[in-house]
């Protein structure tokens, strides 16, 4: 018998979305909404916790990052599209959950961690900011989430979650949140176009799902490959090239791709000629879902509708998690 999931995923609407969320996690969700109960999140309350100073980003792109869902193939009739600060029960949910979680053990998550580095947080942290992982519980457990399609940075944040998960069903005695799992796709992390470790908006190294044509050539153009590939017969490495390791994630003619491989390593293939076909395969990628995105801008209404219905019917299934938490707290007065 086919196990039954809970899939439960989103993303921080501080900027469009990008090819390493489609990679990271888009394409599995895609797939998913055929099999299992699924639920996709634009987190806006997450999203403030680094963009509280402004709020209009973040408003903003709560359309963009729909815009992109619905423009890769994720289908309302299929998913239940949610506005995570529109569901009072997740904050709720979080704060009893804060009692689960000590506040060195957010110290040591190295998702947390990361990315207090990355922000130059080191000096005074938010405390908003510090307990997100908590706050990812609650999004989690307040559908009860079983499958979370994620990429590989955010492992840590569903131990954590599975940790609380565990203390809240042992101390209260209770059964009522199952265990999550991450579901990492095959390319677990994809690397910026500048050849850092991760794709990230907050980096400037990504190629958007909604760039132009035009700014998507500009973006390949300038990727990172190998600094000491000066003329076209000298050997190039392949190892930690942008190029390559795109046309490994994106290039469905893997035969192909060996070919050039073997080209770019004896010498003899340019940067130029190889980024072209890099930009080609792309380009093929993102038409039909940049289309796809500008026939949906043109019904902002009706996207909008479809986020309120959406988050409409996940707020049933939050005030029923939330009864059955208040019963294990006792606090059902
Ligand atoms: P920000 O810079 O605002 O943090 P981001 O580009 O890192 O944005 P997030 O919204 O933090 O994107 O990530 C949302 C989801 O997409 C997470 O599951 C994350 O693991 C996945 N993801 C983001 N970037 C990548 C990437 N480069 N490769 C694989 N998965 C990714
Ligand atoms: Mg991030």
């Amino acid at each position: 018998m086919k196990k039954q999931e809970i899939v439960l995923t989103g993303d921080r609407p501080t900027g469009p979305l990008h090819l390493g969320h489609l990679v990271g996690s888009l394409q599995n969700r895609v797939k998913l909404q055929d099999l299992y109960k699924q639920y996709v999140m634009i987190a806006d309350v997450q999203a403030m916790t680094d963009n509280f100073e402004n709020p209009a980003k973040v408003r903003e792109n709560v359309m963009e990052v729909m815009l992109d869902y619905l423009a890769v193939g994720i289908d309302p009739n299929k998913t239940d599209f949610f506005i995570q600060s529109m569901i009072p029960e997740i904050a709720e949910l979080t704060v009893f959950f804060l009692n689960l979680v000590t506040v060195s053990r957010l110290m040591r998550n190295p998702t947390v961690k990361t990315e207090i580095k990355a922000r130059g947080f080191e000096e005074s942290i938010p405390a908003g900011f510090l307990m997100y992982p908590v706050s990812q519980a609650a999004d989690i457990t307040i559908v009860k989430g079983t499958l979370i399609p994620v990429g590989e940075d955010q492992i840590p944040v569903i131990e954590q979650t599975n940790e609380i998960i565990r203390s809240f069903n042992r101390l209260y005695q209770v059964n009522v949140f199952p265990e999550a799992q991450p579901l990492i796709s095959r390319v677990a992390r994809l690397m910026g176009i500048d050849g850092q470790a991760k794709m990230s908006k907050s980096l400037s190294n990504a190629i958007f799902l909604s760039d132009s044509p035009d700014v998507l050539k500009k973006r390949v153009m300038s990727m990172y490959t190998d600094q000491n590939h000066i003329r076209v017969e000298d050997p190039g490495q392949i190892e930690g090239n942008v190029v390559f390791t795109y046309l490994d994630a994106f290039d469905p003619d893997t035969i192909k791709v060996a070919e050039f491989k073997r080209h770019y390593q004896r010498g003899g293939l340019g940067d130029v000629k190889i980024k072209q076909y890099l930009f080609d395969v792309l380009n093929q990628l993102l038409t039909p879902i940049r289309e796809k995105r500008a026939e949906y801008a043109q019904e902002r209404g009706e996207v909008m509708k479809i986020l309120l219905q959406g988050t409409d019917r996940v707020r049933q299934v939050a005030a029923q998690t939330m009864s059955e938490v208040r019963t294990s707290l006792k606090l059902n007065y």
